[in-house]
């Protein structure tokens, strides 16, 4: 274990991470396995992954049935190309799985390796539709502040937390964001996203991408309208609409796809993560019929956007039979059903201390927001470190959660595998109070 740190302190540079605190401390857990919605690591604490390692890891660890899949795959045919021309089944069977279960009238799909690849093809996407069909000028993307997709050049850039601007110096051009229905003001929202298509010309906009929820954000729920008024808005200006579905896709939101919560239906969508639940790499943008037939008829030669492992042979076998798994154990309703488990128990946490605000819950995607004053909603300040000091306690009781403090507010992330049974629920929730109680106790308040 020792020597696994200062290798890693000397070799590896940590995604999403401070290099200084890396390179002084080292890494704080070195994970050895996992089962079910738990984490075990080379001491054998073992944890339960309240955030599904990186809201991924949808049906959660150690599936026998992926591992065996991912086997036969490798060694009958590991990989081959998906170019041009060339094909293999894996990849046929699960672009016409997506269609299937995706909103009806997306069902052309085109592979990546992962959410930020999904998002900078389907941007690329957008603007090379807009150019074949005469009107190159709409190149614009407008999204939300707080929505978070990825790291890749142009999903960095519409990322609305800057924060993730930083090591590139600044974003590129072209990327404007609205303000977010965060705190549940649908009218306010949709007039902010009015009036930042306005403010650019409509005939300069490409495309609107948007979370069903934000989830890097906080787990910001929009209101119930809001998606109708959106898809309202962007047929009224003739702008795409691309739902990201990275975090919402397979099952997390209690529906397969995030955006059936508000019954409204995006052009494009963009996956990754729960669709082979992190197993392996592999992530897609899904078109409607529209855009794909557009790309059919009017694509003049080769469409030089394709990664090499687009439509991976052994990412889509083990993605085929991560989605069988979720429907044949119905895991899509237990993700629901959890949910709403989940939303009482943290209701009753609320109701029994005295900084926690806001609660919330979409299917097994939820929050707690930790607020000075529950009433007013009067934050804590920044200083205190509220947040961290709450998820450190938890990993004191093996607990794996992430905070949110972006803009001065405190926010408990939870995405616990969709497998996470009631008794489980119970257990990471007690543990969630008292870790909640300790830092309350800490603030002084009492
Ligand atoms: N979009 C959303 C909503 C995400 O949460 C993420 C990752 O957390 C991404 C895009 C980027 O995905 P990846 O890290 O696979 O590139």
């Amino acid at each position: 274990m020792e020597n696994l740190i200062e290798l890693d302190k000397r070799h590896f540079i940590h995604p999403t991470s401070s290099i200084q605190q890396q390179q002084k401390d080292g890494a704080k857990v070195i994970m050895e396995k996992g089962e079910g919605i738990y984490l075990t690591d080379t001491n054998g604490n073992v944890y339960i992954d309240a955030m599904s390692s990186l809201w991924n890891v949808n049906i959660g660890h150690g599936r026998e049935e992926l591992a065996e899949v991912a086997a036969q795959q490798l060694k009958k045919l590991a990989f081959s190309s998906a170019f041009s021309t060339f094909s293999h089944e894996p990849a046929i069977k699960l672009a016409e799985k997506i269609a299937t279960i995706s909103p009806t009238g997306l069902n052309a799909v085109f592979f990546t390796s992962g959410g930020s690849e999904s998002n900078d093809s389907a941007i690329k996407l957008v603007r090379h539709y807009w150019k074949i069909q005469g009107k190159p000028g709409r190149r614009k993307i407008i999204a939300l502040k707080r929505g978070y997709h990825g790291v890749a050049a142009a999903s960095t850039s519409v990322t609305g937390i800057p924060e993730f601007w930083g090591m590139a110096g600044h974003m590129m051009i072209d990327f404007i964001h609205a303000e977010s229905p965060y705190g549940g003001n649908t009218e306010k929202a949709i007039a902010s996203l009015r009036q930042v298509i306005e403010d650019e010309g409509p005939e300069n906009i490409a495309a609107f991408l948007v979370e069903p929820v934000q989830g890097a954000g906080g787990v910001l729920i929009p209101p119930a309208d809001y998606f109708k008024e959106v898809r309202k808005l962007c047929d009224e200006y003739e702008i795409l609409f691309i739902a990201d579905e990275i975090i919402t896709g397979f099952g997390r939101t209690g529906k397969m796809f995030g955006m059936e919560n508000w019954g409204a239906t995006p052009d494009l969508m963009t996956f990754a993560k729960g669709v082979t639940s992190g197993y392996i790499p592999l992530g897609g943008v899904v078109v409607s019929d529209h855009i794909h037939n557009v790309l059919k008829e009017k694509s003049k030669g080769t469409l030089f956007h394709g990664f090499t492992y687009s439509g991976h042979p052994t990412a889509a076998a083990v993605a085929l039979k991560n989605i069988e798994i979720i429907e044949h154990e119905n895991l899509i309703e237990n993700s629901r059903k959890m949910g709403e488990v989940l939303l009482k128990s943290f209701k009753m946490v609320k109701e029994n201390l005295d900084i926690v605000g806001d609660v919330r819950t979409i299917g097994l995607l939820g929050a707690v927001e930790l607020v000075q004053n529950p009433v007013t909603n009067k934050r804590f300040a920044q200083e205190l470190n509220v947040a961290p000091r709450v998820i450190e306690a938890l990993y004191e009781r093996g607990v794996i959660c992430r905070p949110v403090t972006f803009n001065g507010t405190d926010i408990i992330c939870f995405a616990p595998p969709i497998v996470i049974d009631n008794e489980q629920i119970n257990t990471l929730v007690e543990k969630l109070y008292d870790s909640v109680l300790s830092v309350q106790k800490q603030l002084g308040v009492t």
